[in-house]
């Protein structure tokens, strides 16, 4: 499962939540710090993606 971090554009909290692509795209999870769902995503991960053997 993906592993998604996020800000919170509230309290500016980053967290980190696991979700699959699923619930990623249906629902936002909430804020651990003030519970709010104004959360952004911050994309992980593309370094993996992109490294490859030469
Ligand atoms: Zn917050």
């Amino acid at each position: 499962m993906p592993n998604y971090q996020y800000i919170c554009k509230k309290c500016g909290k980053k967290f980190f939540c696991t979700t699959t692509i699923h619930e990623h795209e249906t629902r936002k999870p909430r804020c651990p710090k003030c519970s709010s769902h104004a959360v952004e995503t911050i994309l992980q991960g593309f370094f993996a993606v992109t490294a490859r053997k030469t």
